[in-house]
């Protein structure tokens, strides 16, 4: 077996142990004779996975009693539509562009009302996040929403914005579990798991209990309404069982390396290695104003299309991969989420620093 240095921004890189143990319960999971995969979302033996996934969630995350959690499908991208549908009563939402992901959400919105871009980064290819301390934000809105870490352009919000009392919605797919928040502060948190957390087809909502609504938009689905799902505890119709499952797992192994603030101080750690590089770097720079970066994603450049890839290429043969930058910013991108170990770091830094001496 021979495994590589994952940089992918998803799908990507998970703990090795938890695919091994999956791995180990392929075929009979815990004496039931069957996959996980197999197994009736009714059965007692999937309600005890799927419960003890909640419970694990809400433990690391310290997720307080009034907040439902809700395990659906349709990828971030649904709750682009799903969002306003339950949320904008007023019909008004106040929308900070900070990237491609708050834009499809904020697109998104405005077939069910009035979107408003209260702030955005576009002026500077979204390389920073705007200042949000006064923005225009007005008593008839009826939320305020973020991408609190911009996959694509490698930002992160250091300090949430000053949503003048409105409700906050953000989007935290690529960021999720990285680090200790605090949920309070949110209205809704949600984010597609396939970054951080599990395979693709899972997408957790974090929703303070009080702003599922009883009625939705005209015309809102059944299953795109937060109260179908939230009375069923996530078992309205079959849901994404196996991902949950593996879910779960990263749940447990969170816990088991010490919770949110040891994954915090090792992404710090593999953020600062990787980032000390290339603020020395006479060939390799980042493209993201120092406060803003993320820990989890760091795109970076030589200013050079053919040395880009290059390197590309051979860091690919050298066993880094996925390293290619978003195809609408081109350059690379490491992605270098909880599951990385930092010594995959480090040895890709090493190998930076062996391609800069040879391609001087
Ligand atoms: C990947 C990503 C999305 C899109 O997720 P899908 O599951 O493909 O819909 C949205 N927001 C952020 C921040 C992302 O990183």
């Amino acid at each position: 077996m021979s495994r590589v240095y994952n940089f992918s921004a998803g799908p990507a890189v998970l703990p090795e142990e938890v695919l091994q143990e999956a791995a180990d319960e392929m075929l009979d999971y815990r004496g039931s004779g069957m996959s996980v995969m197999e197994m009736s979302h009714r059965s007692k033996t999937y309600d005890t996975i799927i419960k003890e996934a909640e419970q694990d969630l809400r433990d690391v995350m310290n997720i307080p009693d009034n907040y439902k959690v809700l395990f659906l499908q349709g990828g971030a991208h649904l709750q682009f539509a799903m969002i306003p549908m339950n949320l904008m009563k007023n019909r008004k939402a106040g929308y900070i562009v900070t990237g491609q992901w708050a834009k499809k959400a904020f697109n998104e919105a405005k077939i069910y009302g009035e979107a408003v871009e209260l702030a955005s980064s576009a002026d500077k290819t979204f390389s920073y996040i705007p200042d949000c301390s006064d923005l225009p934000i007005t008593d008839d809105m009826d939320y305020v929403y973020i991408c609190e870490n911009n996959t694509i352009y490698g930002t992160k919000y250091k300090t949430l914005p000053n949503t003048k009392g409105k409700v906050l919605v953000s989007d935290v797919s690529s960021c999720f579990l990285s680090e200790p928040i605090d949920v309070t502060k949110y209205g809704v948190i949600y984010g597609g798991v396939q970054k951080n957390i599990g395979p693709a087809g899972v997408v957790i909502v974090i929703i303070r209990e009080d702003l599922i609504p009883e009625e939705c938009l005209p015309g809102t689905p059944t299953m795109m309404k937060y109260k179908t799902h939230a009375d069923a505890d996530s078992l309205y119709n079959t849901p994404p069982a196996y991902g949950i499952y593996i879910c779960g797992k990263v749940f447990k192994w969170i816990k088991k390396m010490g919770g949110l603030e040891v994954m915090q101080k090792r992404n710090q750690e593999k953020a600062k290695i990787l980032y000390d590089f290339l603020d020395s770097s006479e060939l390799f720079k980042g493209t993201v104003v120092p406060e803003d970066r993320s820990l989890m994603n760091v795109p970076f450049v030589t200013g050079s299309e053919e040395l880009d890839a290059k390197f590309i290429k051979e860091a690919t043969a050298a066993g880094f991969v996925s390293l290619k930058g978003h195809r609408t910013v081109g350059g690379m991108r490491a992605s270098i989420y909880n599951a990385m170990p930092k010594e995959g770091v480090e040895k890709l830094v090493a190998f930076m620093k062996e391609f800069e001496a040879n391609n001087k």
